[in-house]
């Protein structure tokens, strides 16, 4: 054995027979983890810290803020979020036992983990309500209140979604230093109109957003830029498939790498451990975007991105999509050879049966609606008669065929299509490529613009 190691090793045994005559005090290791940023933690550190002070009052508090202040970085992951929602459920409980007030950003907390492990659950809601009564900070209530907001988006209840976000717009106008909120606020708005079809008012509310968060960002307040860049790349992404479903997709895709680059500058900048989720969003969409310009090559290449990274990471609703994306492209580069034709309608249709299946199982609603709709396009290109039927069948009792259909009688097939994330597919979307591409080519794309070389040596097929 060398010197070196062995002087290493004994100063190591001193240490540890050191710290086994004097624990240190678990105030000072709670403060020195509250310190530190969410790249430097590990989060398996803080749980044996965690389990440490259990059944203690005394560190009640300092539970709290280690759940909160790394909540972002538990969500990333599906095994952590898991262990999360175990630590403050733990937490929940010995506050209860005890006569001290459990804070309102613990409730929060198991909100937010609940929506991450399931996409609807009535039990989430409740916390999350519970933390909007609780709550008397009036920033923290705006947003628990937008969060809200958020789930009900998720859940497809637009009609809800609404009214809070009337509800936060009005309080956000009534102070002057909530322009942060506002421009949360008017971004979610942007949203709805987005989901709602009503794509002009959704690019107008999600610029004057982008407008207050670049006003913000100039005025350099350091405590607030790391969620004003999050915050921006959302702004831009949402732009991105506004001016996708307008069928700009020169446009669409240069807002994309746009809302990716500001993402990646917050992610350096402020030391923030990789946002996989966004990261996947980022290649599902332009994935979409090419496959609707016809680049069927770069198309597979970001969607296997996306599906690289949704897997690290725990989004649901993203990896459902991916695989309904995925789903689709079987077979788009083979040739018209019957044979083929049959065993690739076959794999299709196991895909998407598995993603039907998933997605009811997480309850997923608008995910359940794309498999069947994707499934009923298929059916017909392949002349699948007795299958169209059961489908059709399918698709007209979903629950959230019914919530599209009340929420807008005047509802045509094509914004369906659009509304559930069915880009690229069926007669509709030919005619109106056909009519791009001879009325304003500049708005189709002719090759992916990423800076992946891998995807630029990919050789595109127009078909
Ligand atoms: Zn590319």
């Amino acid at each position: 054995m060398n010197k070196n190691r062995e002087q290493s090793l004994n100063r190591h045994e001193l240490l540890k027979q050191s710290l086994r005559q004097n624990p240190p005090d678990p105030n000072r290791i709670f403060d020195l983890f509250l310190n530190k940023s969410e790249l430097e933690i590990n989060l398996e550190n803080v749980i044996t810290v965690l389990r440490d002070s259990y059944d203690k009052n005394q560190y009640f508090e300092k539970r709290s803020q280690l759940l909160v202040k790394f909540l972002d970085k538990a969500l990333r992951i599906l095994s952590t979020t898991e262990q999360w929602l175990d630590e403050i459920d733990r937490l929940i409980n010995e506050y209860e036992k005890s006569s001290i007030n459990l804070p309102a950003s613990l409730y929060y907390a198991k909100f937010r983990c609940l929506a991450t492990l399931s996409v609807s659950d009535a039990k989430a809601e409740s916390f999350i309500e519970k933390a909007i009564d609780l709550e008397i900070n009036i920033y923290n209530q705006l947003d628990y209140q937008l969060e809200l907001a958020m789930y009900y988006e998720n859940t497809s209840q637009y009609r809800k979604m609404k009214k809070i976000i009337d509800q936060c717009e009005i309080l956000c106008r009534q102070y002057s230093n909530l322009d942060q909120q506002l421009a949360r606020t008017l971004l979610y708005l942007g949203h709805y109109y987005f989901y709602t079809f009503q794509l002009d008012k959704a690019a107008n509310y999600m610029n004057q957003a982008q407008n207050i968060l670049e006003t913000i960002y100039q005025e350099e307040r350091d405590q607030e830029e790391k969620e004003i860049l999050k915050l921006l790349s959302t702004c831009l992404h949402y732009l991105g498939r506004v001016y996708f479903a307008q069928y700009n997709f020169v446009r669409a895709s240069r807002f994309y790498i746009k809302a990716q680059q500001v993402l990646e500058k917050a992610r350096t900048k402020y030391t923030l451990s990789n946002d996989l989720g966004a990261t996947a969003f980022y290649h599902l969409r332009l994935g979409q975007v090419l496959e609707a310009s016809k680049l069927i090559e770069s198309a597979d290449y970001h969607y296997d991105k996306s599906q690289k990274e949704f897997e690290k990471c725990g989004n649901l609703s993203g990896k459902m999509q991916v695989s309904l994306a995925r789903a689709n492209l079987i077979g788009s580069q083979v040739d018209d050879c019957m044979v083929n034709k049959k065993s690739i309608w076959k794999k299709q249709v196991l895909q998407l049966r598995d993603a039907a299946q998933d997605a009811q199982d997480i309850g997923y609603d608008r995910g359940y609606l794309e498999a069947l709709l994707r499934r009923f396009l298929l059916d017909i290109k392949y002349a699948q008669i007795g299958d169209l039927i059961k489908v059709s069948f399918a698709i007209v009792t979903a629950s959230e065929f019914y919530k599209f259909i009340f929420s807008n009688p005047s509802l045509l097939i094509s914004k369906l299509q659009l509304a559930i994330g069915l880009y690229g597919m069926g007669p509709y979307h030919m005619i109106r490529l056909n009519q791009k591409q001879k009325r304003q080519p500049h708005f189709i794309l002719k090759a992916c613009p990423c800076r992946y070389p891998e995807c630029r040596k990919r050789i595109n097929t127009l078909i």
